[in-house]
């Protein structure tokens, strides 16, 4: 299960932004998940459930937010809505789609004191 490692790594990154910017405890996290970013939600969410316990954000709420997949496609110049990172055109069904957004698994925002 590649969450387990992803929500290790949000562990580490908690850590060293409590170093830099001098924080102590992690209330509340911010999640950017995109659609397009190979993430089960609930796997990422039982994960971090896990490897926060004993970290400086054990209980702390984890909050999803999903960002939408996009791409560009190249056969009709617009940009389009895909839910895969292989998804045909929605418009011309043409297999010419860039994705542009929603690849990312990212720390938006904390609460932390
Ligand atoms: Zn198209």
């Amino acid at each position: 299960m590649h969450e387990m490692s992803l929500a290790e790594g949000i562990v580490q990154l908690l850590e060293e932004h409590a170093h830099t910017q001098q924080f102590r405890r992690v209330k509340q996290i911010w999640l950017q998940v995109g659609e397009l970013a190979g993430v089960e939600p609930e796997a990422l969410t039982f994960c971090l459930d896990v490897v926060l316990r004993g970290s400086l954000a054990e209980g702390a709420q984890v909050h999803l937010l999903r960002e939408p997949g996009r791409g560009w496609c190249l056969a009709c110049s617009q940009e389009v809505a895909i839910h895969a990172r292989f998804d045909a055109c929605p418009s011309c069904g043409r297999h010419q789609v860039q994705v542009t957004g929603g690849e990312e698994l990212r720390v938006a925002e904390l609460e932390v004191e």
